[in-house]
């Protein structure tokens, strides 16, 4: 198999798919929840250099900068665009230039020199499901070269709730039980609000606001009333895009002994699945045990 099967074709889909899914549990009771994070990898760049040969041919033969598109070697196109970036910043574009068989180097070159803004030309969209609304709580604090779009509880119908379990709660039963009978109980007071509460806001409202606010408007007002105490442990799907700079500071972060466990979960299985498609990009973060007996990830070069 060439590389470039490994990384792209359908010998990739079949090697490794593209995701990490975790079961679906069901309560006794009927509840749905998850004891893990689930990720899927949506979206990575493709690149087409043959869109820079007329650039490349602008300049005078005796450089040689044609020589940029014929590298036998395939190196994936996530890779690809932060070389080309990197190596257009000081035109390394001739023979002499860092070919794809080193690839390794030029990216631990940029790692040791913090030169890490070339990693912002690449874009990255997971979904994340069965993870908690109190853990994308703290995803959606990560501002620079992230984008979320999350799971609305005001338009979203409570049949669809789903809860998480915590890491530290399974294997104990009594902690266990506790949580089943938590969500099965919260579970039954959403919707008992959400009825109650239909019916008063049907006695305050008019006809004629109501069909003002229309189905959805009403099904708004509803819902952001039910939702209030529905717990941190919910389940909160959110389709997240993060550029490789954003997501070395998320595994960073998010993958250290002092990260939240759930989220630490996560990280790990975002790493698990980007180390497949840029290895030579992260070919400094490496897994590591912790004194508790679990898992985090260390990056050689945390700030570049
Ligand atoms: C273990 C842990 C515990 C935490 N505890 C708390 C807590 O108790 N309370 C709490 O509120 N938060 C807490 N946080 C969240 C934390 O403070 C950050 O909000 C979150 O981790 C996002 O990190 P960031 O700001 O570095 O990342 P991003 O927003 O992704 O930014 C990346 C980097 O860009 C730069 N940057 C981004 N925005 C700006 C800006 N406006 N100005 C200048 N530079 C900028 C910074 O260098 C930053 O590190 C915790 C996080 C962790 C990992």
């Amino acid at each position: 198999m060439t590389q470039k099967e490994m990384f792209n074709g359908d010998e990739t889909t079949r090697i490794r798919p593209p995701y990490l899914a975790s079961p679906v549990y069901t309560t006794e009771g009927g509840v749905h929840y998850f004891k893990e994070p689930s990720v899927a990898l949506v979206a990575r760049p493709q690149v087409d250099l043959e869109a820079i040969r007329p650039f490349l041919e602008s300049f005078p033969e005796e450089h040689g900068f044609t020589d940029y598109l014929s590298d036998p070697d395939y190196i994936p196109d996530a890779e690809a665009a932060t070389k080309f970036a990197g190596q257009l910043c000081y035109m390394s574009l001739g023979p002499r230039r860092t070919k794809n068989a080193n690839a390794d180097r030029y990216f631990r070159n940029i790692n040791e020199s913090g030169h890490g803004s070339v990693y912002e030309h690449s874009n990255f969209s997971f979904l994340f499901w069965g993870v908690s609304r109190s853990l994308t709580h703290e995803l959606v604090r990560h501002r620079a070269g992230f984008a979320f779009s999350q799971v609305s509880q005001r338009y979203v119908s409570g049949s669809l709730l789903r809860f998480c379990m915590r890491p530290e709660f399974q294997g104990d039963p009594e902690l266990e039980e506790s949580f089943f009978d938590d969500i099965e109980n919260q579970y039954d007071f959403y919707h008992q609000t959400r009825e109650r509460w239909e019916t008063v806001l049907k006695t305050r409202l008019t006809p004629e606001v109501q069909k003002a606010l229309g189905r959805s408007g009403l099904r708004k007002m509803m819902n952001q009333v039910a939702r209030n105490s529905l717990p941190n442990c919910t389940e909160a799907p959110i389709y997240v895009t993060m550029n490789t700079r954003a997501l070395r500071h998320f595994l960073n972060m998010r993958g250290s002994e002092f990260a939240e466990t759930e989220i630490r979960a996560l990280a790990l299985k975002v790493c698990e699945l980007v180390r497949i498609h840029v290895p030579n990009i992260f070919q400094d973060v490496s897994e590591k045990k912790l004194p508790d007996g679990s898992f985090g990830l260390n990056l050689q070069f945390p700030k570049v």
